[in-house]
Order: structure tokens, then C-alpha cells, then sequence
């Protein structure tokens, strides 16, 4: 467990993870900063349904192996980097060798934006604590936006649980823990786009999640209204899982355009839109569960 590193040491020499050659024997691999020893994990094709990826290949930490205090390559390290940035205790603060996070929502009313029936207005009646403080929103995005980057590289929840707790307001005001596994699902992992699904399908959830997969489509569906589709999921029979991710924001589009088919993960608050049937032209019968959410700003939306 622990970051997933792209580099190590062999025989004292630099060995990128791009330069491993599975057909070789090599010595001792160490971390590239210090000397914990370090193995290869290599890559695999996975089939998520309508299309195959690859689960990229990387270095981690051999069982029962700790990087050294101060190694670039700790979750320590990275965390305490992540909160010295920061530098506002609204948005994270530190409590008992803990970090604690706030997970605030990105509206709208903080964009010039134009609004729609699909987009979610902000304001009457809505929780405004869990908003985004004007005039944060760029210092709060980007802390979110490191924090995202850091859970995309270890390996696991579990690297970060112990170190940041993700905290969301109820309709009182009162804080709450939202687990990791609430939070972050990965199309990657087996069984996450399910679980995905039903956590959304049978519990009212008002924090925002990360969402990682794969582009399948940019699109302008109307004029100055877009959408991004993530490739589907299925993880039983006959059964796809659909994020879809509408914005106004031009720049958004732009920028996306550019990354077609590669990885993303989306901040934001999502729900289960619909389900509806499909007849593949072979006669296949096909359900496909809709899951949406809105982005306002490009710091929500982390290639990786
Ligand atoms: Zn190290």
C-alpha cells in the first residue's frame, strides 16, 4: 500500500516504470528517496463492458516495507504538503494527527453562467454552509483538486483514512465523517461502479463524490450546454453503469476535447438519474443506469 511509485533504484541506478522489462531479472529494487524496498506490479487488461483498458503498471512498497521519514514518496509528506498549501482552516484544518477536510459543493451562483431545467439551481432552501465561500472558490477547488491527485496515486481508501477525514454538514449544521469509500469510486476496481449505484439508489446523499473513469464522449447537445459521458460499467449481465457530466462552461469543453478517451475524475454531488432499456441490434436487451451530476469549474475535473 502506499503512493504508487513511477520510479526506483536498481543496482543504484534510476529504473522508470516505463523502462521495466517483465521478460528480465533485476536485483534489488529500491525506492528511488530512500531505501525501503520496493516491487513491480504489473499492468492487466480489464474489460469494463463496452470497452477494454489497461490498469497501468507501477512500483509499491514490498509487505511490511516503510518509506523513510521524509521520503518524497510518503503519504505523510504529501498530506502535510497538500495542508501547508492550503492555508485556511475553514477549508482544512488539523486535529489530533488528523487532517479534516471539508467536502463543500461548487454552485453555480459563483458562475455567470445561464441556468437550465438540468442544472441544479443553488440557493433558496439549500444548505449554504456547504457551499463554497465566495471568493474561495479557487483556494478550496485546488486543495481539492491535490487532494484528488493524491488518493488517484496509492493504492487504496485505506492509505488515506487514517490521515484525512472528510467532513460534510447535515441540515443542523452539524459535522460528519463521510467514509472514503463513500467518496471515491474507481471503474478500475471490481464491484465500485455497483456499489456506486446503490449507495446513490438507497440513501439520500448530500456530500459531493469523486467519480474516476474512462472519456467515451464530449459533446455540445445543445447550443452552449454540455456533456461528458464516461465509457460505461457493467458488472453483471446485461446491466451498464452511465456517468454523465453536464456543464455551461465553455472553457470546461475546450479543455476537455483535448483529453478524448483518457481518465478522469469529477468532483461534484451526483445522483441516479433514470434507468431505461436497451435493444442491441443483435436483440440483446440491455439495462443502463444513469448516474449525473453537474460541474461549474475546471478544478473540478482532474485528468490523470
Ligand atoms: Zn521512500
Amino acid at each position: 500500500m502506499g503512493i504508487k511509485m513511477d520510479k526506483v533504484r536498481c543496482d543504484g541506478k534510476e529504473l522508470k516504470i516505463t523502462e521495466y522489462d517483465t521478460n528480465k531479472t533485476y536485483g534489488c529494487l529500491k525506492c528511488y528517496y530512500c531505501n525501503a524496498d520496493v516491487s513491480f506490479v504489473n499492468s492487466y487488461e480489464k474489460n469494463l463492458g463496452e470497452r477494454k483498458i489497461i490498469v497501468q503498471r507501477y512500483f509499491r512498497l514490498k509487505s511490511g516495507q516503510e518509506h523513510e521519514k521524509g521520503c518524497r514518496y510518503t503519504v505523510d509528506g504529501a498530506v502535510s504538503n497538500i495542508y501547508a498549501a492550503c492555508a485556511d482552516n475553514e477549508l482544512m484544518s488539523k486535529q489530533d494527527n488528523k487532517y479534516v477536510v471539508r467536502l463543500m459543493l461548487s454552485s453555480e451562483e459563483t458562475d455567470s453562467q445561464k441556468s437550465s431545467t438540468f442544472f441544479e439551481k443553488s440557493g433558496h432552501g439549500k444548505r449554504q454552509h456547504n457551499y463554497i465561500p465566495s471568493g474561495k472558490k479557487i483556494a478550496y477547488l485546488s486543495t481539492m483538486n491535490q487532494i484528488m491527485k493524491l488518493r488517484a496515486i496509492v493504492e487504496d481508501n485505506s492509505d488515506l483514512e487514517d490521515k484525512i477525514n472528510l467532513q460534510y454538514r447535515d441540515w443542523k449544521d452539524m459535522p460528519y465523517v463521510v467514509p472514503w469509500k463513500n467518496f471515491y469510486f474507481d471503474s478500475e476496481k471490481d464491484g465500485e461502479y455497483n456499489r456506486l449505484l446503490k449507495y446513490l439508489t438507497n440513501e439520500k446523499v448530500y456530500h459531493p463524490i469523486c467519480i474516476v473513469g474512462f472519456v467515451k464522449s464530449v459533446s455540445e447537445y445543445q447550443e452552449q450546454k454540455f456533456c461528458l459521458k464516461y465509457e460505461s460499467v457493467s458488472e453483471e449481465k446485461n446491466k451498464r453503469i452511465v456517468v454523465e457530466i453536464y456543464f455551461t462552461n465553455k472553457n470546461i469543453y475546450d479543455n476537455l476535447l483535448e483529453k478524448q478517451h483518457c481518465k478522469v475524475v469529477v468532483y461534484t454531488k451526483f445522483k441516479f438519474h433514470r434507468k431505461n432499456e436497451w435493444t442491441a441490434p443483435d436483440g440483446k436487451k440491455f439495462t443502463y443506469y444513469n448516474i449525473t451530476g453537474n460541474v461549474y469549474d475546471i478544478r473540478q475535473v482532474l485528468f490523470l
